[in-house]
């Protein structure tokens, strides 16, 4: 039955969109050997602690892709993003935790914390675009998601009109946490879909760094270069 429906809908593969073929699962063969690995994770000084130097203190940092125009990065983003394809998260995030459960440097991760979406926006998409990448590099580095203490405190949605300026200054202001202290001492790793410009960690890190002792690591689904 399943052969019969492929016939008429088969199972493309999210970066290419070329027909999967059978045994091939969520990615096709040729785009798994294509997509360009950042190999972050096992860097003491990344291209992403190098973009946050003095704005963010990071321990460990990770990336899964360089993100570029018009690639097969950009297509697998878009379609997680807006195309309904919420499953890539996971896919993502099974992949990405694999590459940090064989480093050494995330074994000490305390909770994955992914970065809130304004619930209007969660609500008009109909899931946060992280979640699935939070949930399955939690499962791969044996610890949980937290998704109680940070949120965002007002929708950017209506901020595309404003200049880039304002919109980059407003980022910086809209989350803050509740119930600090169940973090106190512990090491997150805040999760994302893309990093640009570092806003987003940010504006997550100026609601975060009251809480003592709070130790952030970062991992990405891409990063976007030049
Ligand atoms: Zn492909």
């Amino acid at each position: 039955m399943k052969a019969l429906l492929n016939l008429f809908y088969p199972d493309l593969c999210p970066a290419c969109t070329g027909i999967l073929s059978q045994g091939e699962r969520f990615i096709c063969t040729p785009c798994r050997h294509d997509l360009p690995l950042t190999g972050f994770h096992e860097l003491q000084q990344s291209p992403i602690h190098k973009l946050l130097m003095g704005r963010v203190p990071l321990e460990q940092a990770a990336a899964l892709f360089y993100f570029e125009k018009k690639s097969k990065v950009q297509n697998l983003i878009h379609n997680l993003k807006y195309r309904n394809q919420e499953k890539i998260s996971g896919q993502l995030g099974k992949w990405m935790g694999e590459e940090l459960r064989h480093s050494d440097r995330f074994n000490d991760i305390d909770g994955v914390m992914p970065v809130p979406l304004h619930r209007l926006r969660k609500h008009k998409r109909g899931y946060n675009q992280v979640d699935g990448f939070a949930l399955e590099i939690a499962k791969a580095l044996n610890t949980t998601v937290v998704k109680d203490v940070l949120y965002r405190k007002k929708s950017t949605s209506t901020q595309v009109f404003l200049k880039r300026e304002s919109r980059s200054t407003s980022v910086l202001k809209s989350f803050a946490v509740r119930q600090p202290n169940t973090l106190c001492g512990k090491h997150i790793l805040l999760v994302d879909d893309l990093i640009t410009t570092g806003g987003t960690v940010e504006g997550c890190y100026l609601a975060l760094k009251q809480i003592e002792g709070l130790k952030i690591s970062v991992a990405f689904m891409a990063m976007a270069t030049g």
